[in-house]
């Protein structure tokens, strides 16, 4: 339930709102807005009776959030949430396009990968110290060692850094280096990782698990919000098919769906998306076109010695070929691509 205040209401009504809403046994949250307040209830798993709050003085309307999920949803926020990651690094404006390899594989490896991607005008840099893998007999990742070496290529390039988190224990070591911390599709539901990424407030992009309805994906970036952390990045990142063809059913129309549903910002992953190198590039463009804030692509210096995901990575040249047309579609809807952080030019006026 949301409580929309009236334009002008003073802040003894505003408080008298929030006791009553704390009353009936729920928690307030406000939402001071340029033209008027509202007051957020949460902590209910069902509909709750307005009727006495929408009578108190002050109060403006009383609109029921009709979806399970609230503080993600357009009804509770209307505008548009940006995240930002670095300097003028910032989804739910311009383009912003994460690319590195799958996994940090060693110092050369993520340092050439990292210096490509920039070259490309890539704005952050991906790259999995902790791999969820399939398999417990593939390349699990460098863990901390990995993290040092994105620590470095962060130090090199600028680029801010987007790596994953796979539990609780990971998710304090991730968060002293990511500038953003990946759950990976296996863990959109692994609540308790969600809610310590809830606290420890860092920016989040959460990919949607490989069977998860849009409604399973919004209500795991819910526990993320109702810890307190409004920093979320929503991933489409394709759900399971049964064409073999491809690794998974890239499904874009989540995109423009979950914009509609949702005030957070939406990438997607053609990649992961796909699984195959040829189709990553058409995919990417057709994302940008839907509406995507932003893309996270795998890219490597040497796809076919890549310790995982090799068959999906982007050879740098093919990387830096695919920018320059997203930078094409992305104008003719009006939009641009963020460029990489201290590149932009700068305004001497
Ligand atoms: C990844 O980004 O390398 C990855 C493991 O992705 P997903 O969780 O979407 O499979
Ligand atoms: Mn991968």
């Amino acid at each position: 339930m949301l409580v929309v205040m009236q334009h002008g209401a003073t802040q003894a009504q505003i408080d008298a709102v929030c006791s009553a809403i704390t009353e009936m046994g729920y928690t307030p949250v406000p939402m001071p807005g340029e033209q008027r307040t509202a007051i957020g209830l949460v902590g209910n798993d069902r509909e709750v009776d307005g009727t006495g709050i929408g009578g108190m003085a002050g109060v403006a309307q009383v609109i029921y959030v009709t979806k399970p999920f609230k503080q993600v949803s357009r009804e509770w926020k209307a505008e548009s949430t940006t995240v930002t990651i670095g300097p003028g690094v910032t989804f739910g404006r311009d383009l912003v396009v994460i690319a590195g390899p799958c996994s940090v594989e060693s110092e050369q490896q993520i340092l050439t990968a990292a210096r490509a991607v920039r070259a490309a005008g890539a704005s952050a840099l991906r790259g999995g110290a902790y791999k969820p893998r399939s398999s417990p007999y593939s390349f699990q990742g460098l863990g901390a060692d990995g993290l040092k070496l994105l620590a470095l290529a962060r130090r090199e390039t600028g680029l801010p850094i987007v790596t994953e988190a796979m539990d609780d224990e990971g998710a304090q070591r991730v968060a002293e280096v990511a500038d953003m911390i990946q759950v990976g599709a296996r863990n959109m539901q692994n609540y308790s990782l969600l809610r310590t990424l809830g606290r420890l407030g860092k920016p989040v992009l959460l990919k949607r698990g490989m069977a998860a309805t849009i409604t399973d994906l919004l209500l795991s970036a819910e526990y993320i919000l109702a810890e307190g952390n409004p920093h979320v990045v929503l991933c489409e990142r394709g759900v399971r098919g049964f064409d073999a063809a491809t690794r998974n059913l890239f499904d874009l129309t989540a995109v423009p769906l979950i914009k509609g549903m949702s005030h957070l910002p939406v990438v997607a992953d053609p990649s992961h998306g796909t699984g195959v190198r040829s189709l990553v590039a058409p995919m990417a463009r057709a994302a940008v076109a839907a509406g995507a804030d932003g893309l996270i692509i795998e890219v490597h210096p040497t796809p076919e010695r890549a310790l995982s995901d090799g068959a999906q990575s982007l050879f740098p040249e093919q990387f830096s070929a695919l920018m320059a047309e997203l930078r094409k579609v992305a104008e003719a809807l009006g939009r641009a691509v963020t460029p990489s952080p201290g590149t932009a030019p700068v305004d001497l006026g």
